[in-house]
Order: structure tokens, then sequence, then C-alpha cells
């Protein structure tokens, strides 16, 4: 996930270091990584990640946001391997069960959304905050120094030295681009409930395991079908849909997207290497 120049690594399955090297991912530029829950194909990639940053000289900090025990599994690893990273990890553990804010970043934040699966899960809310006024270049008669730039975005007017004002600042700049969000809902059986935690984001990327025909099958292991995903889309009115985390059993994955668009027109599967961007 892109967010206005920051790098988040959202799970980290085998082979996500191939895959980022593919699609020109630069590991150096991901600052945080969050886990949704310790299955191997959420994780099972992120030791070897690590070492990797290591290897790379990476000396900045990194976030890691993840459940309860992992940084247990990540020092048992590192102990008997004699590995010492030269870069230091600030491992954020969430609490089961309950929201709660895991990144208070200066643009933005991300909370945790509490799923229910076979094992402690969680999805992640990434909100941005309030963005600052746009200069409209075009009605400055002259150059601005950094001051009144910065006085200008954040919403004040441009005084002349007699007190009197210069620039008023509607008539110079444009407001705020809008606020965008991203609802990342990771393993989960259907829960209704989910929608009110996630209501009328820009983006949801949800599972979809299994489709109808599995239902019960669905239920058992905790996951959801294309159908479930698509209802819960619908109930939290969000923009867009993405569905993903398929079963190898459907080789055609449009069957997939045909149940989900019944309900929720705006689907799309995550296909690998897909771009979504959010305007
Ligand atoms: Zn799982
Ligand atoms: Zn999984």
């Amino acid at each position: 996930v892109q967010v206005q120049g920051q790098f988040f690594m959202v799970d980290c399955g085998e082979g996500t270091q191939l895959q980022a090297k593919k699609y020109g991912v630069k590991l150096s530029k991901i600052d945080h990584i969050l886990i949704s829950h310790l299955h191997g194909d959420h994780f099972y990639g992120l030791i070897g990640l690590l070492s990797t940053m290591h290897l790379y000289g990476r000396k900045k900090v990194l976030n890691l946001v993840c459940p309860p025990g992992l940084s247990e599994i990540i020092l048992i690893q590192m102990k008997h391997s004699q590995t010492y990273l030269n870069y230091k990890i600030n491992c954020i553990e969430w609490v089961p069960n309950e929201p709660q804010l895991v990144l208070d970043l200066p643009k933005l934040t991300v909370h945790t959304i509490p799923l229910h699966h076979s094992v402690a899960c969680s999805g992640y809310l990434f909100r941005e905050k309030p963005k600052m006024r746009r200069l409209n270049a075009e009605v400055i008669p002259e150059r601005l120094n950094v001051a009144q730039i910065i006085a200008l975005k954040n919403g004040e007017d441009i005084l002349n030295d007699d007190g009197t004002i210069k620039y008023e600042n509607k008539a110079v700049t444009l407001p705020a681009a809008r606020e965008f969000s991203y609802a990342y809902c990771s393993d989960t059986k259907y829960l209704p409930g989910l929608a009110k935690m996630i209501q009328k984001v820009d983006l949801l990327y949800h599972e979809a395991t299994f489709m109808e025909d599995m239902k019960d099958r669905a239920e058992n292991t905790f996951h959801s079908t294309a159908a479930q995903a698509a209802l819960v889309a619908q109930s939290a009115e969000v923009k867009q849909l993405i569905i993903g985390h398929f079963s190898t059993r459907y080789r055609d994955l449009n069957l997939l997207l045909d149940e989900a668009m019944l309900i929720f027109a705006n689907s799309s599967l995550a296909r690998e290497g897909e771009v979504f961007e959010i305007k």
C-alpha cells in the first residue's frame, strides 16, 4: 500500500521478495509491515524479508504491526541463527477482538479491524488525515516565500505590513483534496457487523476463498464466499471492492467475480500484479 510517499507491506507470504523484484517494489522504501494473522500464507515470507533488509544495509527503524506472538517467533529464529539485525524493529502487537489505533503517522492513521478466523486475525483500516489547501498559482502575481506558502496552505490570509489583507486565502487557494481510505479485510468468516467499521471506505479488499456452493465449507474453515464479501461491501456502502485469497479449486476466477458482481457491481479480482489507484 502506498500513501503519499509512505510504503506499507500488508501480509508477507512466501515468494514476497520474488514478486517485489518482479514488480519493481523497492524493499528499502518499506517502513511499515503489517501482518494480519499467523497462518503461513500471510507471514512465512517475513523472516526472509527482514534478513534481506539487514543484508541490504538497512539502518532505519522498521515498524512491524502484528498479532501477539510474532515478536517471540522472530526472536527465537534470530537467536538460534545468531543473527543480529543492524536496524531496529518497532514491534506493535495489537490486542485481538478490539479495534485499535496501531499507526498514527503525520499523513494517515491505521486501525485494526477485528475479524473472525480460526486464529487471532485483524484487518487494517488506512485513513488519510485532512489535507492542506492547494495554491492556485495562476492567480498569484508574485513568487511567495516558504512561510507565505505554508500559511496559505494552512488556510491563513497573507497580510501587508500595515495589517491589511494582501491575499485573502479563499481567493488564492483551492479546497484541500479529499481524504481517502482503504480497508484490508484478511481471512475471515462472513461478519455482517464488519460493515459498520468500514463504512463508506473508498476501497475494500475482502477475502473470497469460496463461492456460494461451498458456503458450509467457508463457514467451517472461517472463510467467506464471493457473495458474502459483496454483501459486506454493499452494506458498508464502499466505493469499490477487490476480492482475493481464492481457493485453488477455482480454475476460472471470473465465476467468483460474477458471483460478487451480482450483489456489488463495482467489484474486481485481486490478480497478481494488478494496481488499484484511488483518485
Ligand atoms: Zn488464515
Ligand atoms: Zn490465508
